[in-house]
């Protein structure tokens, strides 16, 4: 099996984008300084290369399992790193006032795929937490971002998000299979900050670079 590709600190403390001298210790990019995104930190377990890269595209494209089984047995000790310098306890501790909501797909989307990629992953990563899936709704069936420049990201995103009860939550985590310029994750934190949700937090399996 190829080596794995591990997102390597030193990292932005919000976006989470690796810096390229590896000395210094985690501060702000300079994108979140001139312009700070309403996701609070953002963490990303791999780089999005093989073989993570065919495991997410299994489970995506595919519905293969035994994708997200590795991809599980893969993230699993990772993660339980990174959750340790996370703002808000995620162990459980916690657990009345944070929860777990992964990106939603359209209802469209969801009909032809059958699952949402993210839900699986969010189920097998957070195991101890509640994962709600009414409260971020995806209203706009808009279209996939790939093949899209970062601007063309971000307005293909705008307002393809409702948000409902919070149920008491005050945290949130959105949950993703890959960020690329993080557009989505950013929308869907607009909205939960419109509603007054005081932390988001961002978790992917993978990030683009
Ligand atoms: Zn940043």
């Amino acid at each position: 099996m190829k080596k794995i590709s591990r997102v390597q600190g030193p990292l932005c403390t919000r976006c989470g984008a690796p810096f390229e001298s590896k000395s210094s210790i985690p501060h702000l990019c300079s994108k979140c300084i001139e312009k700070p995104g309403p996701v609070d930190w953002t963490r990303s377990l791999f780089i999005y290369k093989e073989p993570v890269a065919s495991l997410i595209k299994g489970l995506k494209y595919k519905g293969d399992r035994s994708c997200l089984k590795a991809l599980k047995t893969l993230s699993r000790p990772v993660l339980e790193k990174i959750l340790k310098d996370a703002p808000v306890a995620i162990d459980g501790t916690d657990s009345e006032s944070t929860c777990v909501v992964p990106v939603p797909l359209h209802e469209n989307r969801l009909r032809k795929r059958m699952f949402n990629q993210s839900l699986l992953i969010a189920k097998s990563l957070f195991t101890h937490m509640s994962i709600e899936t009414s409260i971020v709704r995806r209203v706009v069936d808009n279209p996939p971002q790939s093949g899209l420049s970062r601007k063309e990201r971000v307005n293909n995103v705008r307002n393809i998000f409702e948000a409902g009860s919070l149920k008491d939550f005050r945290h949130f985590i959105i949950v993703d299979d890959v960020i690329t310029t993080g557009s989505t994750i950013g929308e869907m934190a607009k909205i939960l900050k419109k509603k007054g949700v005081r932390k988001v937090l961002a978790i992917s399996v993978a990030r683009t670079s």
